[in-house]
């Protein structure tokens, strides 16, 4: 026999996705307990890109701050270049390309922040807000009983114990254990390419002043590769071809060949192989498991769009997990995780596949016929084709980003005063955006509905309602409902909307 721990959520893999995962649970006041095989986070820095979206979360939690504090060193290193060698590199004329949303859109800012520098920044904000998280534990098994789920875990000692959690969300990464225990198959485009991630340290500050760069394409011959900063002065990550046998100190010599500095002192970290590639999980849950991240979604990197879905993964799942552990929505709530987040994890990974690698042609057609949306449109301007909001046969367009409160879609941000936006009247429960009177006795009257007073005709307009209507917004900004006009009994109409939102199947 061995200890069973008992807890609501069990996460299993602390990354940027089952970290993020703790943050928004905790954030909902939902008991949960982390486990992660590795004694620390990750050394690689892999993801570097933070998109607008994801920093409204943060935003939210109250964790943009801290972020964008660890992000402060690459604040000025938003280009792209691209040239022989770095010494030979030319900027190139536009900057974010995967991200560039204008202020007009969003009260975040997206930034550059290496994912060896985030992970722990969000293990120790998650740490000091009381979450528990268990590094150097490994899960050897999980079992769903139907009424809870138990992992079996390998602590750091080597002793067994067990976890038993109402439900597990699996952030383990695109190998993830989880998924294969449960047989859940993948399809999408398979394997694209093969590539070298050499990560290494170097004083390039000489050549980089006055090219900063996010990405340095290198067209040498020999070294035909991409260049990315990691803090903006000492370390930096070449992807380059494999080369067979090739060892670090060949790899040395690539970099001083890539970077045109033949004296070039270089430190090579590590040189790990990888295949980028496009595998979508078929189904995002079984049971009481749900699968986030990477473990549910593995997309090449041109569209820097990884971990910043999987984050996005973790946020929509978090209040739904809330709403049913709470008892103030039925586990069909949880239906929509699936419909809403396959949908977009698969959209999102077969752009990122479609998209071309060469810096000069990025935003080009791609080359295999497949459309390409309007990058800023996939990332804040989508709307789920269903799941827990009413629709009302508006559609979004994906050529354009066109949020006009459409159900379905996130909130459009409207500036309310300095540093104030629409989405930060989003609270933890629906929230009903419409003016005083009317809408605020109907909110008072429906537990779990908070009226949030927005007594502007212009807003009410761009939101598709006129000054009596009202825009019911889940604790994740998306829009749940829309009422164009208060009808006769407001309160009913509420009450109904909310009944349709939280059964999971608008
Ligand atoms: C070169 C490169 C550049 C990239 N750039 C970007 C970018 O700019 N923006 C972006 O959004 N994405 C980017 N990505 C993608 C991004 O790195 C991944 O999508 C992201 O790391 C996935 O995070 P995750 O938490 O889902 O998985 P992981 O980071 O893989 O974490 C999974 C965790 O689960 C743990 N685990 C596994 N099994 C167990 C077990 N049995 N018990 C306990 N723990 C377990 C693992 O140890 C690991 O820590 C890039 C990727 C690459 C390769």
């Amino acid at each position: 026999m061995y200890d069973v721990h008992e807890t609501d959520v069990l996460i299993v893999g602390g990354g940027l996705v089952g970290l993020s995962a703790a943050l928004f649970l905790e954030w909902h006041g939902v008991p949960a307990v982390l486990v992660e095989r590795r004694d620390t986070t990750s050394p690689q820095p892999k993801a570097r890109r933070i998109n607008l979206r994801t920093m409204e979360l943060f935003r939210q939690i109250g964790a943009e701050p801290d972020v964008m504090a660890a992000a402060a060193a690459l604040a000025d290193f938003e280009g792209m270049a691209a040239g022989r060698t770095l010494v030979e590199a030319e900027r190139l004329s536009w900057g974010h390309g995967e991200d560039d949303g204008s202020p007009a859109l969003s009260p975040s800012d997206s930034c550059l922040c290496a994912q060896d520098t985030l992970e722990p920044v969000l293990r120790a904000l998650a740490s000091e807000r009381g979450a528990d998280l268990r590094f150097g534990h490994r899960v050897l098994e999980v079992v769903d009983d139907g009424s809870s789920v138990t992992a079996t875990v390998r602590t750091p000692g080597g002793r067994v114990a067990a976890i038993r959690a109402r439900y597990l969300v699996a952030a383990d990464g695109p190998h993830s254990p989880v998924r294969e225990r449960l047989g859940i198959a993948r399809s999408g485009r398979g394997t694209l390419g093969r590539s070298t991630n050499v990560y290494f340290e170097a004083d390039l500050s000489a050549q980089v002043r006055g090219r900063e760069f996010n990405l340095c394409q290198i067209e040498h011959p020999e070294v035909p590769s991409m260049l990315l900063t990691v803090d903006g002065a000492w370390r930096w990550l070449l992807m380059a071809d494999p080369v067979p046998g090739r060892d670090h100190a060949g790899w040395a010599r690539a970099v001083r060949t890539a970077t045109g500095v033949p004296d070039l002192d270089v430190r090579i970290r590590s040189a790990l192989d990888w295949e980028p590639g496009m595998f979508v999980a078929d189904r995002f849950s079984v049971g009481r498991v749900f699968l986030a991240g990477d473990a549910a979604h593995v997309m090449p990197p041109y569209l820097a769009a990884g971990a910043n879905t999987g984050i996005q993964d973790a946020h929509n799942l978090a209040w739904k997990l809330a709403h049913v552990l709470a008892g103030a929505a039925p586990e069909s709530l949880l239906d929509s995780y699936q419909d809403e987040r396959h949908w977009l994890g698969w959209l999102t990974a077969d752009q990122a596949s479609a998209q071309t690698a060469n810096l000069r042609q990025l935003g080009a057609e791609s080359g295999d016929g497949t459309p390409l949306h309007d990058p800023v449109a996939l990332l804040l301007g989508y709307q789920y084709p269903s799941g827990a909001f009413v629709p009302d046969g508006s559609r979004a367009p994906l050529d354009r980003v066109e949020l006009t409160g459409q159900p379905g879609t996130r909130l459009p941000h409207h500036r309310l005063g300095p540093d104030r936006s629409t989405l930060d009247l989003v609270g933890r429960g629906l929230t009903l955006l419409a003016a005083r009177g009317t809408w605020e006795r109907a909110a008072s009257a429906t537990p779990g509905v908070e009226h949030r007073a927005v007594d502007d005709p212009a807003w009410a307009a761009s939101v598709g309602i006129t000054g009596t209507g009202a825009l019911l917004v889940r604790p994740d900004h998306v829009v749940a409902w829309r009422c164009p006009a208060a009808p006769g009994n407001a309160a009913s109409a509420l009450s109904e909307a909310v009944a349709v939102v939280m059964s999971g199947h608008g």
